[in-house]
């Protein structure tokens, strides 16, 4: 590992600044991420800037009327465990319970979960790609099991995140700061495909950092469901995932979001599965044309078909377990 200096930041003004002044610099969180890349010499940064050492990011704020903020800091565990995650939000603490070990949930926080990079191997590997720089992708023909198979770009790697499915469903934003001010935009489109000059899966800046993701207060009669399907039953990233979020009135679809984990380098709206459902009354035919339509447009290459039977399945049980609720 290449040797690095190393800052406590004292706000998010300070660790800014620092990003901003240091060209080669990284925040670091939970570290459990940042370091495995760091061993690997797959990034090197001269400078690391702690923001676990912010005053309050870490805390979980519900205001009373049923939203809630989570600073960036906080751990997936902390976030598992808060009371009103658990009762307004389950699809998320779902999610938490089935990502990585107890262990790293302890350790990891909500803005490293959501800024992390691919599990490609050819990216933690020692090889050239396009998320390194280089031209192409490997995986396109090459060793793709573990690919996407929606949202073509330049880059064929998934987005890892498992709490990304359930907060983009929950509709949730997230505030990011740079020197020059704070934003708040929707989850949503923090993730981005990476194409051109942009080798990431994120559009956040060089110089902006996460300070909190906030949950809205879910529609009346708001019902979710999220599924992950793993090689093993513990401590294993997701092969395909499925957060789904739908309420209804007089028994009609009103408001539905179905959102795809680790089968596309973002987490991927099945818009089409969506249209097929809104407005209509949930039966068993309608399960079936909407899984259906969940993997229209798919594009699998080669070792990667086995997706979207996965994807069609998940979003099958989803809303099945969806119907009677
Ligand atoms: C063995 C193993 C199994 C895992 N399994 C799963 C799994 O099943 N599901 C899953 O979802 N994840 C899984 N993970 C990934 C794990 O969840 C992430 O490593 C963790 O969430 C990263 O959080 P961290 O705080 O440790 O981030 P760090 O390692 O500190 O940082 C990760 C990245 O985020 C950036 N960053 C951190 N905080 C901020 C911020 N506030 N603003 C902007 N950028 C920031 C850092 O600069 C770095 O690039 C696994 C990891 C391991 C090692």
């Amino acid at each position: 590992m290449r040797a690095f200096d190393y800052v406590d930041a004292t706000s998010v003004e300070d660790a800014t600044t620092f990003l901003q002044d240091e060209a080669d610099s990284a925040l670091i969180a939970g570290g459990t991420e940042l370091l495995v890349l760091m061993k690997n010499k797959v990034i090197n940064p001269r400078l690391l800037i702690n923001v676990k050492s912010i005053d309050g990011l870490h805390r979980i704020r519900a205001d009373g009327e049923g939203s809630l903020t989570i600073g960036s800091v906080a751990t997936i565990a902390e976030l598992g465990s808060d009371e009103v995650v658990q009762r307004s939000f389950p699809i998320l603490a779902d999610a938490i319970r089935v990502a990585a070990s107890p262990q790293l949930r302890n350790m990891a926080t909500v803005g490293g979960n959501l800024c992390q990079k691919p599990r490609c191997w050819y990216y933690r590997g020692s090889f050239d790609c396009f998320l390194k720089g280089a031209r192409g992708c490997h995986a396109l023909n090459g060793q793709n099991r573990g690919s996407g198979i929606f949202g073509r770009s330049e880059c064929y790697a998934v987005n890892p995140s498992d709490l990304a499915p359930p907060l983009v469903a929950l509709g949730a934003s997230v505030v990011i700061q740079s020197p020059q001010g704070r934003k708040q935009i929707s989850l949503a489109d923090f993730f981005t495909l990476p194409r051109g000059e942009l080798l990431n899966q994120t559009i956040l800046g060089r110089d902006e950092m996460v300070v909190e993701v906030r949950i809205p207060k879910q529609p009346h009669r708001s019902r979710g469901v999220f599924l992950k399907a793993m090689e093993r039953k513990t401590w294993s990233f997701a092969q395909a995932s499925v957060a789904m979020q739908l309420s209804r009135s007089d028994d009609r679809i009103e408001d539905v979001r179905i959102v795809l984990g680790a089968i596309a380098p973002i987490p991927w709206r099945a818009t089409a599965a969506e249209d097929a459902l809104r407005a209509r009354a949930l039966t068993r035919q309608l399960i079936e044309v909407a899984s259906a339509a969940a993997v229209e447009g798919a594009h699998p290459s080669g070792d990667n078909r086995y997706k979207v039977t996965l994807v069609r399945e998940l979003v099958k049980r989803g809303l099945s377990a969806l119907l009677n609720t």
